[in-house]
């Protein structure tokens, strides 16, 4: 299969070919015919497959023909970052093809948006929020569009966005080109596409599973312990390009100043900066000016920095799901990465599920932290949840394994549908969804005082895996 096979118009061929693309992905291959013939598109597609290009080709495409400077197309997508990376994509792919586009987010002045959308575009690429306050002020209309595309549409659904992507598609006339990408099927999304969707046609790509090309990497650790050891790992392992997940802004603001005192390139990248600082943030990391990035979840989606040779889950994440889109951002266009997870007692359930998702077990690691100590509970303990007697016991036996905890809840033995249910269930009950707060931008819910830690004596590995650990998880860390 080649790009000559979809037939584009040859200024769009000299897109392709000025963005080096040779051959068409899959998602590439099995989208563009159908969506060039007008059928509505379920795209079911992880991050760095090239979905991108698979709705963007065959949309210049279809407006090559037909009237200009109205607008035409609307691409709605959840983060200002994927939006800004969606109309790049536009620009590089479509420039001899003289159609315009324009990128519609908040935390931005109106000005440049109502200006382009007077000079006139054809294709709009937004974030919800901001859209809708141009169609509620009657700043735009959207009567003349022909094509929507909701892009990473679950992501949309967990920050709040669907009661406004309903809304503004009131403002589009009812016959139109639907394409709908997510990376899952949560039962909203799937009501979402029985709502929008005529006739779809289902595409699918490795369905969230995580790229063959990174390898899993856990490492035992308490919360209070998290620094020490990211400074250690960092120092001990070869990283060319990083990206640390936390789980609130406030983390990653301050870890991003720590390992900036420590002497690391490090930029934080999180909601509560000026859409100018994220984008400095962004950039800055895509041009090698920081090699280190500390973000929130508002990076785990869709974002394309090429290199990344490690994603590093300082928290781990509200569901699997958001697993695979973190550490998507690793091993990318065949490159190799290491995903490493840092996991307390209180995320081995989740742990067991990510590993029921990989169909494999994480590699485990121990760390020299500075003071000469390995790791917290790198042998498996847990001491701020061990008794007295059980701290004694294990020294003078010198036993350092530790029983599991037959009251603490384990995913051991559950189907994955099962385990999957336990994260959904964690995610609605978070403080944070009851606020109307966005999930990616979520504060941690106050610790429970008193509740035991799941125990961390459980063994993730057969011994003869657990043995030369070490060797095999090093020697995967170059890109
Ligand atoms: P996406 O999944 O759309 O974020 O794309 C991931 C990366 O793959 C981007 O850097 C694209 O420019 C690149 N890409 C998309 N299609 C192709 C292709 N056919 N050949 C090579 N690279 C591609």
């Amino acid at each position: 299969m080649s790009f000559e096979n979809f037939n584009f118009d040859e200024k769009i061929n000299a897109g392709v070919k000025a963005c080096g693309y040779d051959v068409p992905t899959p998602i590439q291959t099995e989208a563009i015919p159908e969506v060039v013939k007008g059928r509505d598109i379920m795209g079911l597609a992880q991050t760095g497959t090239g979905k991108t290009a698979a709705f963007v080709l065959p949309m210049l495409q279809k407006l090559m023909t037909g009237p200009r400077r109205k607008p035409r197309a609307v691409i709605v997508a959840p983060t200002r970052e994927l939006a800004e990376q969606i109309n790049e994509n536009i620009r590089e792919l479509g420039r001899q093809t003289g159609l315009r586009s324009v990128v519609v987010y908040g935390g931005v002045g109106k000005g440049g948006q109502l200006q382009k959308f007077r000079s006139g575009v054809e294709i709009i690429v937004a974030c919800p929020g901001r859209l809708l306050d141009h169609l509620d002020s009657r700043a735009l209309r959207l009567d003349t569009v022909e094509m929507l595309v909701l892009d990473e549409a679950d992501m949309m659904f967990d920050m709040g966005f669907m009661p406004a992507i309903k809304r503004l598609i009131k403002y589009m006339p009812k016959s139109r080109q639907n394409l709908l990408f997510s990376a899952t099927m949560p039962a909203a999304i799937r009501s979402l596409a029985d709502q929008i969707l005529v006739d779809p046609v289902t595409v699918q790509v490795n369905h969230s599973k995580p790229a063959d090309t990174v390898s899993h990497v856990l490492i035992r650790v308490e919360q209070k312990g998290k620094t020490t050891l990211l400074k250690s790992l960092m120092k001990e392992t070869k990283m060319e390009t990083t990206l640390v997940f936390t789980r609130t802004k406030y983390k990653a603001k301050n870890l991003a100043v720590t390992l900036q005192k420590n002497g690391y390139q490090a930029v934080a990248l999180q909601g509560n900066m000026s859409q100018n600082k994220r984008k400095e943030a962004m950039d800055g990391f895509r041009q090698g000016k920081y090699n280190v990035l500390v973000a929130t979840d508002i990076a785990a989606r869709g974002i394309d920095v090429s290199g990344i040779s490690h994603v590093i889950n300082f928290d781990v994440p509200d569901t699997v799901e958001a697993y695979t889109h973190r550490i998507g951002r690793t091993g990318r266009a065949q490159c190799s990465g290491e995903a490493i997870t840092f996991a307390g007692g209180e995320d081995i359930s989740f742990i067991k599920q990510v590993e029921s998702r990989l169909n494999s077990k994480m590699v485990s690691r121990v760390v020299k932290t500075a003071g000469g100590s390995t790791s917290a509970n790198q042998s498996g303990q847990n001491k701020e949840n061990s008794s007295p007697r059980q701290e004694r016991e294990r020294k003078n036996t010198g036993n350092n394994s530790r029983r599991p905890n037959p009251k603490a809840p384990s995913t051991r033995g559950k189907s994955f549908a099962a385990a999957h249910t336990d994260a959904t269930e964690r995610k609605t009950t978070n403080n944070n969804e009851r606020s109307g707060r966005p999930a990616s931008e979520a504060r941690p819910n106050k610790p429970r005082r008193g509740r035991r830690s799941a125990p961390l004596g459980v063994d993730f590995l057969p011994k003869a895996r657990r043995r030369g650990q070490n060797s095999s998880a090093q020697s995967r860390t170059e890109s």
